[in-house]
């Protein structure tokens, strides 16, 4: 079995149609954050992992932010993203990318030992973006997306426990829930 996990940015919903395989696993965070999801994806017989972060990455400015100011997020936004790189001083947002790339593909690495895990980062500015759809929609790993999902912000997840600081951060960025799969 295959594992993608990206972010849910609303940009990327094509990239992810053009690499996912049938029987492959989807995971969208705010962030590609594994933190948050790694209990439910711990056990499952993964073979290969593709880890897909993103430039340009609003969860992560919103991490930037937090750390260069000193400021507590959310709670729950705290708790599954800043508080890894609490105690950390990036100089700026490149290396709070790199830094996070590094924590979460060592998690990954420690959730399957014995998976190819490849990290490939998506360059923004260099694919095609859909015009912006302001809503999220909750989508279990395996769902795929329609036309009209393009342009959306998608959070895939297994439990919606797993995902509460993403459906904060999507309610930050002022995105109202469309479809939700994960009740
Ligand atoms: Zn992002």
């Amino acid at each position: 079995m295959c594992l993608l996990i990206t972010c849910m940015d609303y940009r990327l919903s094509e990239e992810v149609l053009r690499r996912v395989r049938p029987g492959d696993l989807v995971i969208r965070t705010a962030g590609a954050n594994v933190r948050g999801v790694a209990r439910s994806l711990a056990g499952l017989p993964v073979q290969e992992v593709l880890y897909l972060p993103h430039t340009d990455c609003a969860a992560l400015k919103l991490v930037y932010s937090a750390l260069s100011q000193g400021q507590p997020a959310d709670p729950q936004v705290e708790e599954a993203l800043v508080s890894q790189y609490r105690g950390r001083r990036p100089a700026d947002l490149e290396e709070l990318e790199r830094l996070h790339v590094e924590t979460q593909v060592a998690i990954l690495r420690t959730l399957f030992p014995h998976a190819r895990i490849t990290v490939e980062t998506i360059d923004v500015s260099k694919i095609r973006w859909p015009p912006r759809k302001p809503i999220y929609h909750l989508l279990k790993p395996q769902s795929r997306y329609t036309q009209d999902m393009i342009g959306a912000y998608i959070i895939q997840a297994f439990k919606i426990e797993d995902v509460k600081a993403d459906i904060k951060i999507a309610e930050f960025l002022g995105l109202s829930l469309s479809l939700n799969e994960l009740v």
